[in-house]
């Protein structure tokens, strides 16, 4: 099927667009040059619409929506310890397909079509994914409670999960994520990364999140823990770090000279007081940085449009220089940086490039007065505004509707009393 998006405003100027296969074939400010080519082509009238690439949410943990709400205000390991992991006792491959299945709905309903996961029965999450039509690079997450006896059992579990993805379309792709480096022996990690690097997958671990950890590590290894990784030979292009809060001077050279992403998390990190994110001198000094939610459990929601302004605003107030992390920066970092951390040749409005967008409906209050859209995305916009998003040249939502939504969010309420047993 092609899709004909009419009279549309493409940074600033209104053209013709159109999409065919999975791609941008033709974009015109020609707008006499109909796209109407047959009977079979979807036409969109674009009149009242501006046209943005899509999100790309590069950390979350999506079946944890199902927790949303049910332990916040907690310190993090306290969190952990006594509120989420018991619970998490409780999944299953069903539960965790109807916490993924309301994480993606709410993803494509703030825009994000693209998520890298990290979380337990990754075929529940991967099932969501591939029926509601998203991309998503979806991890088993390792933990082997720094024991390595339990190190080969994991690695066959994560190869094992892996030797599957030829069950999903290929915008469904498995991952390899360790959870971090104090729950997770030395050697689980080498070879988690050794597995990624072979089967040439992205690899993602939480890094740096707190004070404390950073302490651990020196106390345990006698290193930061991303001088850590990088003694053991982990740091390579394909490794995205995520938090990167308690990082140095020392830390930042090594991301840089080793082409590492960071995934930035700024809901996650103030609601859990994790500590300030460097933003000024991590853009400065030029390291691959992308935005993620994390999960619902500590955001508590998944909107990228959220994500973004606090993002802009901790880097400003946390730098006393208003002129820090402009609009512009903080959007590209949550459109394009994402797509090519991902390695999507996507992230743009281009012709030749994947067909991930979403309209924005220019007459929402949120972006009136028009004439400042990427400014109004970043500081002003709601969901609300974003009427419809494609993902890999299929419409996921229109008019704000997607499929199945009704029944998505029923059984929703129906997993989260299974999980919690009442
Ligand atoms: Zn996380």
């Amino acid at each position: 099927m092609s899709i004909f998006i009419k009279n549309v405003l493409l940074n600033d100027k209104r053209c013709n667009i159109k999409i065919e296969s999975n791609r941008f074939v033709k974009i015109d400010s020609n707008l006499n040059i109909n796209f109407e080519s047959n009977p079979s082509t979807h036409t969109i009238d674009g009149s009242n619409f501006a046209i943005l690439p899509a999100f790309y949410n590069m950390h979350t943990h999506s079946a944890m929506s199902l927790m949303r709400g049910y332990a916040d205000d907690l310190e993090l390991h306290t969190w952990l310890e006594n509120h989420i992991w018991p619970l998490e006792q409780n999944l299953n491959e069903e539960i965790v397909y109807r916490g993924a299945q309301l994480a993606i709905l709410e993803m494509i309903k703030s825009g994000t079509i693209f998520f890298n996961d990290m979380y337990f029965f990754p075929h529940g999450t991967a099932r969501a994914a591939d029926e509601l039509g998203v991309r998503a690079d979806i991890a088993p997450v390792l933990i082997d409670g720094m024991d390595d006896s339990k190190t080969e059992e994991l690695i066959a579990y994560a190869k094992d999960t892996i030797s599957h993805s030829s069950e999903y379309s290929n915008r469904i792709r498995f991952a390899v994520s360790p959870h971090a480096i104090y729950t997770v022996s030395a050697n689980t990690l080498k070879r988690a990364a050794e597995l990624a690097l072979n089967e040439g997958l992205p690899f993602q671990i939480h890094v740096s999140e707190t004070e404390t950890e950073v302490a651990n590590s020196l106390k345990d290894f006698g290193l930061r823990p991303v001088q850590y990784l990088d003694s053991l030979g982990i740091l390579t292009p394909n490794v995205s770090l995520i938090h990167c809060v308690h990082i140095d001077d020392k830390d930042r050279e090594i991301l840089y000279d080793r082409g590492v992403n960071i995934v930035h998390c700024p809901v996650s990190n103030m609601k859990l007081t994790s500590g300030r994110f460097d933003y000024r001198n991590i853009h400065k000094k030029g390291i691959h940085l992308t935005l993620g939610t994390d999960g619902a459990c500590s955001n508590n929601n998944l909107s990228m449009l959220d994500e973004m302004k606090f993002a802009a605003l901790r880097a400003k107030s946390d730098s006393g220089d208003p002129t820090v992390a402009p609009a512009q920066e903080i959007f590209n970092i949550a459109t394009k940086n994402g797509a090519v951390a991902a390695g999507l040749d996507a992230g743009v409005i281009e012709k030749g490039k994947l067909a991930d967008c979403m309209l924005v409906n220019l007459d929402h209050p949120s972006l009136v007065p028009t004439g400042h859209l990427i400014s109004d995305m970043v500081y002003s916009a709601s969901p609300e505004c974003i009427d419809t998003v494609i993902c890999d040249g299929k419409i996921l939502m229109q008019d704000r509707q997607v499929t199945g939504e009704k029944e998505i969010i029923r059984k929703a309420n129906e997993a989260y009393r299974d999980l919690i047993k009442k």
